[in-house]
């Protein structure tokens, strides 16, 4: 069923509630070093000021575990939003109470006011912890609207209960909207061929998403570190790479039933390195060969970028999720570059999600050149195993 969108509601001189997603990277110091997902979340609020609503926003950042911790106060998302937005925004001692029920009852149509860190309470993640937050959320509202879509796949208070409550009156924002449509198309009506990338560190975090591609894609293209499960699993030595021995079985069921029918590529050569770092000696060796003991697998080999690069050329559409190597280290972070380029130079649908991936992407400088970055790493995830997540659902 569609989600209804904020075009739908009839805003002016109404409180809106908007979820966002202010879950920003600081330093140690505090300071926000990456302001993305409040930039994306600009289409949304303008909207709302332009039409005359009063807007309180509210977000979680971090995980302060149910207790105030001044050091995750959304006190500078407030600050940076304020300056992206020219315009004061207010920000709120606390996300719930008298003293914020005060400010939300004096806020003005096209003032904004920002709610403190949801995560300071139990009842965010926890409701059934904390009777009546849920409740003290809804009550601040005329209307409530979701744009957080990277926070869209955990059934919390800010994401479940409070439409729950608020219901015929809650729809997604424009990035929620963005997203939706963007996963909605991928997973129903993709543009073919249509191959999939997964990497990162676990097969035990991403085996289920696998499956699901599989369903759907005409190839999943595996890399990153679950890549010596599946090598472990077909008796090959991996020396000391990360593995999952838990998944064994599982790598060779899917090897079992896909690879020789085309559908999962796994990669033919790799670089393997005696220790994690800039200071390591590292070397390209093909799979065949197995890795000997006090070397690991951190990157897809030359061979493996070749070929994975040769099929995504023809490629309509391209789904990306987790780096391809210890990419963090700029000696293996070669094969995950080389296809971010790949990427670039297509002419096809490319939808990247995942913080690292994301990372990926940015470090070759071909961030413009990619059809959709998600701001969801887990909830893109969910997306594509489950069709919809329990905050997208909420709102049909
Ligand atoms: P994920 O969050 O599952 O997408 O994993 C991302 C992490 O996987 C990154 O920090 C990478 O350094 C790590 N990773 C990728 N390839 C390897 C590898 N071969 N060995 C160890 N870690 C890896």
């Amino acid at each position: 069923m569609p989600t209804r969108s904020l075009n739908d509601l009839p805003i002016e001189g109404k409180r809106v509630l908007v979820r966002v997603d202010f879950n920003v990277p600081q330093s140690p110091q505090g300071a926000i070093t990456d302001d993305s997902r409040i930039v994306a979340s600009l289409p949304t609020i303008r909207y709302l000021i332009d039409h005359k609503a009063a807007v309180i926003l509210m977000s979680h950042l971090g995980r302060p575990d149910g207790k105030v911790n001044p050091a995750y106060t959304l006190a500078p998302c407030a600050k940076r939003l304020s300056e992206l937005l020219k315009q004061n925004v207010i920000s709120a001692k606390d996300c719930v109470g008298k003293e914020v029920e005060g400010l939300v009852a004096a806020l003005k149509p096209g003032e904004v006011l920002m709610l403190e860190n949801l995560r300071f309470h139990p009842g965010e993640e926890h409701p059934e912890k904390e009777p009546g937050f849920t409740e003290g959320l809804a009550k601040l509202a005329d209307f409530y609207v979701n744009d957080a879509f990277g926070t869209a796949h955990r059934a919390h208070a800010s994401t479940v209960g409070v439409p729950s409550l608020l219901n015929g009156k809650s729809v997604a924002g424009f990035l929620m909207d963005k997203e939706i449509g963007c996963f909605n198309q991928l997973l129903t009506d993709p543009k073919r061929p249509f191959y999939a990338i997964i990497g990162g560190a676990k097969i035990s975090t991403k085996c289920q998403m696998i499956e699901a591609l599989i369903q759907k894609a005409d190839a999943v293209f595996i890399g990153g570190g679950m890549t010596y499960t599946f090598m472990k699993a077909q008796g090959i030595a991996i020396g000391d790479s990360i593995h999952e021995d838990p998944f064994l079985e599982k790598a060779k069921e899917l090897l079992d039933r896909y690879a020789s029918s085309g559908k999962l590529f796994l990669p033919i050569d790799l670089v393997i390195a005696d220790q994690l770092s800039e200071k390591a000696s590292f070397r390209q060796v093909k799979v065949s060969e197995g890795i000997p003991k006090g070397f690991q697998g951190v990157d897809i080999g030359s061979g493996t970028v070749n070929l994975y690069a040769s099929k995504l050329r023809s490629a309509k559409t391209v789904f990306w999720n987790g780096p391809l190597g210890v990419f963090e280290v700029p000696q293996f972070a070669k094969g995950t570059q080389a296809i971010a380029h790949v990427l670039a130079q297509i002419d096809a649908k490319t939808v990247v999600g995942g913080g690292d991936s994301i990372a990926a992407i940015k470090a070759a400088g071909v961030e413009d050149k990619i059809s959709h970055i998600s701001t969801g790493g887990g909830a893109s995830l969910e997306m594509i195993e489950f069709g919809t997540l329990p905050g997208v659902k909420v709102l049909s």
